[in-house]
């Protein structure tokens, strides 16, 4: 079974021996428990199958440095235990405080009694209940499991893992695991820059360590985690600062039109950061430099700075240098549109490798498509890595897939490129004032002759459940005609997709 060909603990022996195995897998986050699933069997998904292959699983679990700061995420990875699923949680919350009190409510317009001091919220509790939401997660993950073990390679065919000695064994021995294929899941940590005062900021991992609702917080960033959290930090009535270099946020893959869009929704501002120290009363300070501020702006009392800078890959911790596994500029492990490292027998998949993804979903097709090819032999399953749709899970959100406007110009020429676009506030906001309603954009990238649709792009309110229908959409090479043909669903946003003039 599952449960038995994945139990690392109950079928090795408490010494030295290797044990043998059709795959080994490091980290059992997104990508790795995928794989193993898919290879092993277990909960079948949908499409099919498991294939009956002896696997074993390798999971450090969630690490801690001296200073209690959390570092990594546990059993099912970043996106259950520091990624996607709190923080998930932590935008709907955002979102509920917004239609009650935000800039933006609409409650009151819709004829509801917003008593004085609504939208308080109990951060303790969320936080209890967030916790333990997602620890009912791990255990999906971790029911076939009895210990987790750090690993690395000793050679190219060989993992030695160091359980982890204070779970249920106390032996703390090292397991040497021989695998025909290993495959590396190890994802990614918050990167850290090398400025003065960093001990005193957290990352995105110690934001869901907070016990207590920050009163003033400086984000630094201009990706989706700056941009997700910064919004669901003002949304829940945090004073919020959100410092960046550069013009905008979501600089790099995002539509300008869009872009543009959030910036004025949330009226963003814009400059860089140096330094993060801490004053005397203990609150922190922040020396911003550079940027569109022009000089040096010392901003003071912060109870909480969010470094949310990027990640950087872990392998450097895995023994790679004993099998000869290319790396790239910045620690990536380096991969073919097959997951293969340039060493047989190994590879890798998720935020470890050089493929630019690092998205939950991406992970998991990544690792059931090679488990696909590896033990079903299908020779050419592999992830597609054009056209992945995308969300962030900001307030407003945005979704998109495919070309920008000045990628479809780049790729095919100014003069094959055709672009609809609308900007509107949507009925959500009937009843507020003209200055109080957040703006929906909505752009299509056409490709010409025929009109393919090569980019879709939305911001708005539901703009996050509206682009897994349209991914199918394009993916399958729809035409604004085809989208046309597909006649409106009246009244809803999405339906301005289907009918631009
Ligand atoms: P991970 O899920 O990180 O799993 C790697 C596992 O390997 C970890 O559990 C780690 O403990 C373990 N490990 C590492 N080294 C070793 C070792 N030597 N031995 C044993 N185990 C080891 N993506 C989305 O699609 N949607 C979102 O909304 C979203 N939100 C996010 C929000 C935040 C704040 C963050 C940080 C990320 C978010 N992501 C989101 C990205 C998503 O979480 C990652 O892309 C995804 O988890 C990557 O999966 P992975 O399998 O590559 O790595
Ligand atoms: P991103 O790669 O998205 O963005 C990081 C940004 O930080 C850079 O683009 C850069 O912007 C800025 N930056 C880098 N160094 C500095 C610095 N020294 N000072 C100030 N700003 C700096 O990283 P994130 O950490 O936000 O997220 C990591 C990944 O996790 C994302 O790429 C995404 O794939 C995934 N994720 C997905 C989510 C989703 O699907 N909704 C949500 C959260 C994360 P610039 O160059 O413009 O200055």
């Amino acid at each position: 079974s599952f449960r038995s060909r994945l139990s690392l603990a109950q079928t090795a022996r408490r010494d030295r021996t290797a044990m043998s195995y059709d795959a080994v897998v490091i980290g059992g986050g997104s990508g790795g428990s995928a794989f193993a699933k898919r290879a092993a069997g277990g909960s079948a998904p949908p499409v099919a199958t498991s294939y009956g292959a002896k696997v074993a699983l390798v999971e450090q679990g969630p690490q801690w440095q001296p200073n209690k700061r959390r570092s990594g995420a546990g059993p099912g990875g970043t996106c259950v235990n520091v990624g996607c699923v709190p923080k998930k949680l932590m935008f709907m919350a955002a979102a509920h405080r917004e239609m009650m009190i935000g800039e933006a409510a609409t409650a009151k317009g819709y004829g509801f009694t917003v008593p004085e001091g609504a939208g308080k919220i109990d951060w303790k509790g969320l936080k209890e209940r967030r916790d333990k939401y997602v620890a009912k997660l791990n255990t999906n993950y971790t029911a076939g499991w009895k210990k987790e073990g750090f690993a690395s390679f000793t050679d190219a065919q060989t993992v030695s893992v160091q359980l982890e000695s204070t779970r249920q064994c106390n032996d703390g021995t090292t397991r040497v695991l021989k695998g025909q294929h290993i495959l590396v899941a190890c994802g990614g940590l918050p990167s850290e820059p090398d400025i003065p005062g960093v001990e005193h900021a957290i990352n995105s991992d110690g934001f869901f360590e907070l016990e207590e609702q920050p009163k003033k917080v400086a984000v630094v960033g201009a990706g989706y985690i700056a941009v997700e959290m910064a919004g669901i930090l003002h949304a829940l009535g945090s004073e919020t600062h959100l410092f960046f270099r550069g013009d905008t946020v979501l600089r790099r893959g995002f539509d300008p039109f869009i872009v543009q869009t959030l910036m004025e929704a949330s009226g963003l501002g814009s400059n860089t950061i140096k330094v993060g120290g801490k004053q005397d009363d203990g609150r922190l300070t922040y020396v911003a430099t550079e940027g569109p501020m022009g000089e040096e702006a010392i901003l003071k009392d912060f109870d909480c700075i969010l470094l949310a800078i990027g990640r950087k890959p872990v392998s450097d911790r895995l023994g790679l240098q004993n099998t000869g596994v290319e790396l790239n500029k910045s620690g990536h492990i380096v991969v073919d549109a097959f997951e293969n490292t340039n060493v047989p027998g190994i590879y890798a998949i998720g935020d470890v490798t050089s493929t630019g993804y690092e998205l939950t979903p991406v992970a998991i097709a990544a690792g059931r498509r090679l488990a696909d090819r590896l033990f079903l032999k299908e020779g050419r399953a592999r992830i597609a890595y054009e056209l992945i749709a995308t969300v962030v899970f900001s307030h407003p959100p945005i979704g998109c897939i495919g070309l920008t406007e000045p990628q479809a110009k780049a790729e095919f020429g100014e003069e094959n490129i055709k672009v609809k676009q609308s900007r509107f506030a949507s009925m959500l906001y009937a009843f507020n004032d003209d200055d109080k309603k957040v703006k929906t954009a909505l752009k299509l990238v056409l490709k010409l002759p025929e009109e393919r649709i090569v980019g879709l792009h939305c911001i708005g309110p539901s703009s996050d459940e509206m682009m897994q229908g349209f991914a199918v959409a394009v993916r399958m090479g729809a035409t604004r005609a085809d989208f046309e043909a597909s006649v409106a669903i009246h009244p809803t946003i999405a339906e301005e997709f289907v009918t631009f003039g």
